[in-house]
């Protein structure tokens, strides 16, 4: 018979175990932990929405929308896209349920996100996020509290060290529209210097222009009109109360004028959290007002503000927390001691005491699989002390046994 084939992990994805599921499970617990002490509602989205919730709010010439989306059609012919972030479907929801009688909303979300990208370092296919938005929000109120709500989970996560927040406004529909006008004639000015990808974006959206990561582009862009020069006075007000706002939480900001971000929806405040310990990947966190994305979709006019983080970038970054070891490891020797065993450790499980059983090989590797697991006892049974009711219960730690009756074990566990 031919040997099959074994398959292997679709490129871009990972398997993530052991250091690297404990940061992982970090980031995720403090993020919950901290969108609740700031009043957000988890929500859980679909992983699949109709292609059109992603195309017609992220933009037709965003990167995503055209080069990095999961699209297929499903068994019923309809066009089904694999979700590359979680506002559009977010926003879909919303509309969907009829959220608007209670906005203004902040929802909460974390989960996996596909990208048809070039794997590296801090960049996969299926990678996950963390996500927070304010839906039906126009103050400024709103932005500021997404901005010290992202500080303080970087501080808590211990990497904001070294990670700058860099601030944008994009301006409101107006001062947008004067300074793509201005962005369109300097670009064409040194068109010979464009690359290829942005020759093409500088027909249909030259702002991406300024999100190329292509060396030549970047050095243009350092030239490039600036925001600044077109905004209104509403936006320059708009932009002056979120930064006030961040001042007076103590949140360490810069201006970064260049910055715009890879999807069409922004208006006003733009940010992102940068690191330099991530080589390019070095965005890990980004976000900013999508006030136009809702009536993309077909709904009325609403405001909202969010933010994404990387979970992997972010798992990265931090000391991956130390894996506690069990309580107890319950060692049987022969065959009657592991029936009992069987009981005690279920006895002790439903208790919540965290315990498990050394089952293979001799008396020496049980210990050495106990000590590698970390435990704290190690519960050891032999015919002898069962025939007199008990067991010999040895802490790893201080090295002390001592002989403790079955029915005592449950406390004894609980004391040590
Ligand atoms: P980049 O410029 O690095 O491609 P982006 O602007 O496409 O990022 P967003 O769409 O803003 O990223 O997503 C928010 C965050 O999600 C990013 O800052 C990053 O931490 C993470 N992220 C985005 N794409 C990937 C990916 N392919 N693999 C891992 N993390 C990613
Ligand atoms: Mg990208």
């Amino acid at each position: 018979m031919a040997k099959i084939q074994t398959p292997h992990a679709v490129r871009g994805t990972q398997d993530i175990v052991d250091e690297a599921q404990n940061s992982f499970a970090h980031v995720v617990e403090t993020f919950e932990r901290v969108s609740k002490v700031y009043g957000f509602a988890p929500v859980q989205v679909p992983i699949i929405e109709q292609t059109s919730v992603f195309a017609r709010s992220l933009g037709e010439s965003t990167d995503v929308v055209s080069k990095e989306m999961y699209t297929f059609e499903d068994r019923g012919g309809d066009s089904i896209t694999l979700r590359p972030e979680f506002t559009a479907g977010i926003s879909r929801a919303f509309l969907t349920n009829g959220w608007q009688q209670y906005a203004p909303m902040k929802l909460s979300a974390h989960g996996p996100l596909f990208r048809y990208e070039r794997p590296q370092k801090g960049r996969y296919r299926q990678f996950h996020q963390i996500d927070a938005e304010i839906i039906g929000a126009a103050e400024p109120l709103a932005d500021i509290e997404l901005l010290i709500m992202a500080d303080q989970l970087l501080k808590e996560l211990g990497i904001d060290d070294g990670v700058i927040l860099n601030l944008n406004t994009l301006g409101d529909a107006d001062s947008r529209d004067a300074w793509r006008e201005a962005l369109i004639t300097y670009f064409q000015d040194h068109k010979d210097h464009l690359s290829k990808d942005s020759l093409d974006r500088l027909e249909r959206n030259p702002l991406r222009i300024l999100d190329s990561k292509d060396e030549g582009d970047k050095k243009l862009c350092q030239s490039a009109p600036i925001i600044d020069d077109y905004l209104t006075n509403e936006a320059q007000e708009f932009f002056g109360q979120v930064t006030q706002g961040l001042d007076a939480a103590h949140v360490r900001w810069t201006r970064n004028t260049r910055l715009v971000r890879g999807l069409d929806y922004y208006r006003h405040t733009a940010f992102e959290f940068i690191t330099d310990r991530l080589g390019a990947q070095g965005t890990v966190l980004g976000g900013g007002r999508y006030d136009g994305l809702i009536e993309n979709l077909g709904g009325n006019p609403t405001p909202a503000v969010g933010w994404a983080a990387g979970i992997e970038r972010l798992a990265m970054l931090i000391d991956a927390p130390e894996n506690s070891g069990p309580d107890a490891v319950l060692i049987p020797l022969g065959d009657r001691a592991t029936e009992t065993a069987i009981a005690i450790l279920s006895d002790l499980r439903r208790h919540n005491i965290v315990t498990d059983m050394a089952y293979k090989g001799n008396m020496k590797k049980r210990m050495q699989k106990a000590n590698a697991k970390n435990a704290k006892l190690v519960i050891i049974m032999g015919d002898d002390e069962l025939d007199r009711g008990e067991v010999a219960i040895k802490n790893l730690i201080s090295g002390e046994q001592q002989s403790c009756k079955i029915d005592a074990i449950v406390d004894f566990v609980k004391k040590s």
